[in-house]
This record gives structure tokens, C-alpha cells and sequence, in this order.
């Protein structure tokens, strides 16, 4: 589909062209047409980045373009929206759409700017107004706006502006506005508030919804990091110098935290910003000016400061806390991975936190992966490999060309003669590296142990993964609790017998003198060949029984070797969690089962 097959005159589809859409988005192919052609009003639901902005603008101002030159001096559309930096985006925006109709005006009105100097860009009536909706209640008061005639009314993210408190101003408005107006809404998502509003101010409005309601984006990939809370800011460090080329928004919970962070990042020497409600007008152009410029790779933010805004290419959005609503975390991950680039989306969780990812996954109807932290030496390799990409993708032309150094090259080139390719390498490299090698030789192991929640988490996507591979047996082996046997060891046992961890263990009881558990058939060989390097230890099937058998009907292999009944009641079996199959990363058997008497 094309823009002209949609409808559009000429002076939009030169715009268009000059702003480079090739087609429209999904969101255009559906809205645009519908408000050309036909009268009614319209909810749509979609994901920033989705180009909704285009999706109003062009039919409002194709609408606007089409009245009589003598109506010029009176308003006919507004658009609502929740922020300044949203009014002001979508302002320029829709100028950018106009730039071919040189008699439209827009102007934006919001919140936080001296008054008198939107009052004044009033004084011509523009066709279109753009406005935060407590600082239009404010110019209504003061008889300097009138809806009389609004034909075109956009409510733009909708949910944003009732999470922040509009919904009477916006009714106010909508009650100032014609009956015959159409009304167009659009939202990421669709709470009860947004379907009465809709019910009650919109008529008959055809609803269109874009993309998969609540998920993110789908080239988003969605990673997480688990650490105690106290070293979240050291996790967030690791992650930027893992990522030499960020360019991110880190969201925190509370402008206090979102000024702290910043702080901490530029005294650590990152290029990084905070952009939030305290900060005067002024300072908040400038963040965000300087960081849409990639003057500044990392902007630390609160949720409202950035919703909305237009930043190409972040590499990655960063949850430094989790926002307490799955819909904010939606918002935020829609700020990467745009127009059909990659991105990432990262949280740095503690550990009860990870139950909230899960129900983000169930939300989102997306995977989270769990990462581990990287190491210093992680970070430090790194760092020195995109060091040396530079190097070797350094231009050299600039040098080439003058001759101001007029034979200093070479000169320097004798002074390093005694010093053999590498030395001079591992120098220059010093030069630029000691930093991070100062900063990370002695760096700690950051990650924590899975939780057990986690664990059944990921086996359960583990059996998911699995897929057909279904069938288990069950084996015992010669050691239990009386060698002091736990799950927790076995499962060590196991991993420095087969070093490797793709063999899944499930449903381990601990008996007297033996450990029963489950394993996949296809893996049932590779784990009894591994143990034969042990000379004491010895795994055998349990036969003529189903693995899935939780019943303890084993019991008669596990012959007490003492008579005593009550020595061997004493022994309480030690059985992990039903069901279960042990993901047994960093488990490490603590005891030298090959010495066991
Ligand atoms: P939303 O309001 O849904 O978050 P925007 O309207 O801000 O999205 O658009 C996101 C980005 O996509 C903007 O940079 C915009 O210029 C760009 N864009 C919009 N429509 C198109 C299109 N048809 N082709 C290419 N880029 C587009
Ligand atoms: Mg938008």
C-alpha cells in the first residue's frame, strides 16, 4: 500500500516523500483512510513508534487544507496530549506534515512556559492547536481559545493523560467542543477509564487495534539481570561497559533516584543526563536536544519526563527499577527496538523481583531471559576489543592529506623502533585501558544463586523447550543419607561427574543408602557412562516402575542394611519439590564422594 493509494493529496504526499516514508504503517494503512472517507469516530490502539502522530495529522491537516481560504483565521482541530515534550513533538511534527501548505498554523500550548508567549502566538488564530490539557482549561478561562469550531479532536495517548490526573480537564474540554466534532483516541492500551470515556464522548466509534494488545514491540528482546539490591548501580555500570556504543534511557522510579543515577554516571566519567519533572523548561530542552543529538548516550528519566518523545535508534531501555505497572513497563520497552530495528530491553531485578518478571512474561506473552552478570574480565575484553575496531577503523585520510607533521611521523616511528609490534600494541592499548583494568582486576561476581521459584520457572520452560522429548526413567545411586546426601550435593555430584549441565535432573528422593531421581532417556547412558569414572559409586536403573511415579514404591530397593526399624524410620527421606527438574548452574558438590568410606 502507498500513500497515494490511501488517499492523500499532493502537498502531503511530497512531504512524505521529503520526510522519506516509503508506506505507511499499519496504523496509517487503517486510520487514514477511515477519517478521509468516512464520518465516524475512531479508537485506535497502538504501541508507540507505530506512527500514530502521521496517522491524525495527515487527515486532519488533508481536512484543513480543503476549506475555503476566508475560514483561515479559526480553529478546527486540537490535539490533546499528555506532556510538554509530547506537545512539542507532535507540534513539529505536524508543521514537518504541512510543510507544503504554507497557510496552515499550528500552535502548541502546555504547561511550565511563561503564558504570555504562547498567548501571543494565539493573536492569529491557528487551524490547530496542540495542548497539555490543564494549560488549555487555563487559556479557556481566560476566553483566549475557543472550540466553537473544532472538527478534528485527537486524544493522544490517551491512557497517559488519565494516568496523570486529566480525566476531568479532558472531559471539560470535550464538553466546550461541538457534538458534530470526530473524535479520534489513541492509546497503547485500553483500561475501563478509556472504554467510558469512550462510550460516553465518542459515537459510535470504530475501533482499530494494532499489533498484539500489551506486548512489546515485537523486535524486542527482553533480558534480565538478577542482583542484590544494593549493587543495582554497579549491575547498571557492568551493563554500559558491556555496551561501549549504548545509546539508552534508563528509567528509575522517582526523580530523586533519577538525579542521583545521573550523578553517579558522570562522576564515573559515562556521557549520561537525567531528564525529570524537578528540572526547569529550559534544562529539559537541553537534555533532551543534546541526547536526541547522541551528545549524551545515557538519559536517566522517570516515566512521564520521557513518554512519548521521539528518539531514534536506543540500543537499549533500561529498567533500573521495575515500574509497578506492567503497562508502564510496555511503554518503556516501545521506546527501543523502533521501526524495524533491533533493541533491547533490560531489567535489573533482586531477587524476589523475579516473580514480577514472570508475570510480565504471562503479560507481554513474551520471554524474559536471565543473563548473567558480566565479569570484569567480560567487560574488560570487551571494552579492549571495540577499542581495537576503532583502531582499525580509525580514518587516516586527515593525516594523510597534511603535512603538518611534516616528517614527525616518522620521526616518532624511529623513537618506538626498539620496541617489538607487541609492546607497542599492549601501550597503546594501556593508554586507553588501564581504566577499566584498574577498575575491574579485583571486580566481584555479581550474580546470585537462581531462586527456587526461578528454578521451576525455568524448567518448566525447559520442558516446554523439550518439547517430545518426554520419556524419563528412573536410577538410583549407591549414596544417601547416610553419606550426608542432599539434593543440593547431588546435584553438585552430578555436575562434576558430567561437566555437563544440559543433562536435567528431576524428582530426587533421598533414601538411607540411596538417591533416586529422574532423568530423559536420551540422556540416560551419557549420565550412567560418566559415573563409571568413579570407583565407589554406582547407578542403575530402577526397574519395572514409571519415573512419573511419586509414590515411594522403591522403597523395597532401598533395603535398610540395619535390622533396626527405628534407625531406619529416624531417616527421613529428603525429597526436593514434586515434579521438579533441577537446573543446577553453580551447584558444586562440597564433599569427595570418591574418599566416601
Ligand atoms: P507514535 O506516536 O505511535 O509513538 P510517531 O508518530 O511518533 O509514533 O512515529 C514514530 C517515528 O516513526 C517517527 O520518527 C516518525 O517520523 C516515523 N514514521 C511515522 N510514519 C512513518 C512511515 N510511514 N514511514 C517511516 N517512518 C515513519
Ligand atoms: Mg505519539
Amino acid at each position: 500500500m502507498t500513500f497515494q493509494e490511501l488517499g492523500l493529496c499532493d502537498a502531503l504526499l511530497r512531504s512524505t516523500e521529503t520526510l522519506g516514508f516509503q508506506q505507511p504503517t499499519p496504523v496509517q494503512e487503517a486510520a487514514i483512510p477511515y477519517m478521509l472517507h468516512e464520518e465516524r469516530d475512531l479508537v485506535a490502539l497502538a504501541q508507540t513508534g507505530t506512527g500514530k502522530t502521521a496517522a491524525f495529522g495527515l487527515p486532519m491537516l488533508q481536512y484543513i487544507a480543503s476549506l475555503p481560504d476566508d475560514n483561515q483565521f479559526i480553529t478546527r482541530a486540537l490535539v490533546l496530549s499528555p506532556t510538554r515534550e509530547l506537545c512539542v513533538q507532535i507540534a513539529k511534527d505536524l508543521r514537518n506534515y504541512a510543510q507544503y501548505m504554507p497557510q496552515i498554523r499550528i500552535v502548541a500550548v502546555y504547561g511550565g512556559e511563561d503564558i504570555r508567549k504562547q498567548l501571543m502566538q494565539l493573536d492569529r488564530t491557528p487551524q490547530i492547536i496542540v495542548a497539555t490539557p490543564g494549560r488549555l482549561i487555563d487559556l479557556l478561562r481566560r476566553g483566549k481559545v475557543s472550540l466553537d469550531n473544532i472538527r478534528y479532536l485527537v486524544l493522544d495517548e490517551a491512557d497517559e493523560m488519565l494516568d496523570m490526573g486529566f480525566q476531568e480537564d479532558i472531559e471539560t474540554i470535550l464538553q466546550r467542543t461541538p457534538d458534530d466534532r470526530r473524535t479520534m483516541l489513541f492509546s497503547a492500551t485500553m483500561p475501563a477509564d478509556i472504554a467510558k470515556i469512550a462510550g460516553q464522548y465518542m459515537h459510535n466509534a470504530h475501533e482499530i487495534q494494532i499489533g498484539e494488545r500489551n506486548a512489546g514491540t515485537e523486535n524486542v528482546e527482553h533480558i534480565y539481570y538478577v542482583c542484590r539490591a544494593q549493587e543495582r548501580y554497579l549491575v547498571l555500570k557492568r551493563i554500559v561497559d558491556l555496551n561501549p556504543d549504548i545509546y539508552a534511557i534508563v528509567f528509575c522510579r522517582t526523580k530523586a533516584e533519577t538525579q542521583e543515577i545521573a550523578e553517579k554516571l558522570i562522576k564515573d566519567g559515562y556521557s549520561a543526563d537525567a531528564l525529570h519533572g524537578d528540572l526547569t523548561q529550559a534544562a529539559r530542552d537541553g537534555v533532551m536536544q543534546r541526547f536526541r543529538l547522541h551528545g549524551v548516550q545515557i538519559l536517566v528519566a522517570t516515566d512521564v519526563a520521557a513518554r512519548g518523545l521521539d528518539v531514534h535508534n536506543l540500543t537499549h531501555v533500561i529498567n533500573y527499577q521495575l515500574p509497578d505497572d506492567p503497562e508502564v513497563y510496555t511503554h518503556r520497552s516501545g521506546r527501543t527496538g523502533r521501526a524495524n530495528q533491533k533493541g533491547i530491553s533490560v531489567s535489573i531485578v533482586h531477587q524476589r523481583e523475579t516473580r514480577r518478571i514472570a508475570n510480565l512474561e504471562k503479560m507481554l506473552r513474551r520471554n524474559f531471559h536471565r543473563e548473567q552478570i558480566p565479569s570484569g574480565i567480560d567487560v574488560c575484553k570487551k571494552q579492549l576489543f571495540h577499542y581495537i575496531a576503532r583502531v582499525q577503523n580509525a580514518d587516516l585520510t586527515l593525516m594523510d592529506e597534511n603535512n603538518i607533521l611534516d616528517g614527525g611521523l616518522q620521526e616518532v616511528v624511529r623513537m618506538l623502533d626498539y620496541l617489538s609490534k607487541e609492546e607497542i600494541i599492549k601501550r597503546f592499548v594501556s593508554l586507553e585501558f588501564n581504566r577499566f583494568l584498574e577498575y575491574y582486576q579485583d571486580a566481584p561476581d555479581l550474580n546470585i544463586p537462581e531462586t527456587k521459584h526461578e528454578r521451576t520457572r525455568t524448567n518448566e520452560r525447559g520442558k516446554a523447550e523439550r518439547g517430545g522429548r518426554g520419556k524419563t526413567v528412573r536410577l538410583k545411586i549407591n549414596v544417601g543419607k547416610s553419606d550426608n546426601m542432599t539434593p543440593k550435593r547431588f546435584l553438585g555430584l552430578v555436575n562434576d561427574t558430567t561437566h555437563d549441565r544440559t543433562i536435567a535432573i528431576g524428582n530426587i528422593e533421598i533414601a538411607k543408602n540411596y538417591t533416586f531421581f529422574d532423568v530423559y532417556l536420551d540422556q540416560k547412558q551419557k549420565l550412567i557412562a560418566a559415573f563409571r569414572q568413579w570407583d565407589d559409586l554406582q547407578v542403575q536403573e530402577v526397574k519395572g516402575r514409571r519415573a512419573s511415579d511419586n509414590d515411594v514404591s522403591y522403597k523395597k530397593d532401598d533395603k535398610p542394611r540395619s535390622k533396626n526399624k527405628r534407625e531406619n524410620r529416624d531417616a527421613p527421606k529428603e525429597r526436593s519439590s514434586k515434579g521438579n527438574w533441577e537446573k543446577r548452574s553453580n551447584v558444586s558438590s562440597d564433599k569427595p564422594w570418591r574418599s566416601r568410606r
